[in-house]
């Protein structure tokens, strides 16, 4: 079985590994493919202060390794140049001039932040629980369930911004959600608006992860999305990528086999494997599960 490694983390952002170690290990693996999606730089447009996102200053030095690698590796594995982009409303987003300016290979869209209408400011929806009570408590006076539909209406409008290729870790929210504290997963309210983005998705043409990134850390119980989601994106005709959201390079094909058995039973009988990008359109060729 043939399988690609887009979604990945190195010490250029917080990434445990080296690019070269990432391509050794992605290639002793047999991986058709290997992309690196440093998050990218997002304080000089945020204000935000992080210390798991590409500094500006480190941008070029970045893209320089990767290319460097390709042509170090090339005839034994692909290596593909991307970016994981932060979406923040009238903030930042793949879509921005600088960002599709970088002539990359692929951008991964992802939501990792939440900018309530209240007081309270940002926070983020992937980081400590502590964190997420602060930014529901300050921004949504306690309303979880408001708290969940902002993150789908960040979401829906990222795809209607466009500027990116892969849909990153969709149903992100899922991870801080113990025993349905903040919101119901099966409720009117989520299965409405995942519904409202998934349709979204089917129209822009867009391709969606299967991500293992969850299980790999054990944060989740499963992949990001979750088999429902990920039927639902099915019945809209949305491709789906396997990628493993890798901050190490024992990472790279973690948990694969469980994100084909996820594919199978959300109906897909293809997935889809990137072939990098001609006249500024990504390749997708698509092989069977
Ligand atoms: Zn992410
Ligand atoms: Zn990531």
């Amino acid at each position: 079985m043939k399988y690609t490694s887009l979604h990945t983390h190195t010490l250029f952002c917080d990434g445990t590994d080296d690019v070269e170690t990432m391509c050794r290990a992605a290639w002793e693996k047999g991986l058709a493919a290997v992309g690196f999606s440093a998050h990218g730089p997002i304080r000089r447009k945020t204000g935000l202060h992080t210390n798991w996102h590409l500094p500006e200053e480190r941008l070029e030095e970045y893209a320089a390794e990767v290319r460097a690698a390709r042509k170090r590796w090339e005839g034994k594995i692909a290596v593909y140049l991307g970016l994981e982009m932060d979406y923040i409303k009238g903030r930042i987003g793949p879509a921005d001039q600088d960002i599709q300016e970088l002539g990359l290979d692929f951008i991964i869209a992802s939501v990792h932040y939440i900018d309530p209408p209240g007081k309270g400011g940002l926070f983020s929806v992937d980081g400590s629980m502590r964190e997420l009570e602060r930014g529901v408590r300050e921004g949504f006076a306690g309303d979880g369930e408001a708290m969940m539909e902002c993150y789908w209406n960040a979401v829906g409008d990222m795809i209607a911004a466009g500027g990116f290729d892969i849909l990153g870790h969709a149903d992100l929210i899922k991870k801080n959600n113990p025993d349905r504290r903040w919101f119901n997963p099966e409720g009117e309210t989520y299965r409405r608006k995942s519904r409202e983005t998934v349709r979204a998705a089917g129209k822009a043409a867009l391709v969606v992860e299967v991500n293992t990134g969850g299980l790999n850390r054990r944060k989740t119980p499963d992949t990001y999305p979750s088999v429902p989601l990920l039927r639902l994106f099915r019945e809209n005709g949305v491709p789906a990528v396997i990628t493993a959201d890798a901050h190490r390079a024992q990472d790279l094909d973690g948990f694969y086999q469980t994100a084909r058995q996820t594919l199978l039973a959300a109906g897909y009988t293809t997935h889809a494997l990137f072939d990098g990008r001609k006249d500024k359109r990504p390749q997708w060729t698509f092989a069977d599960l």
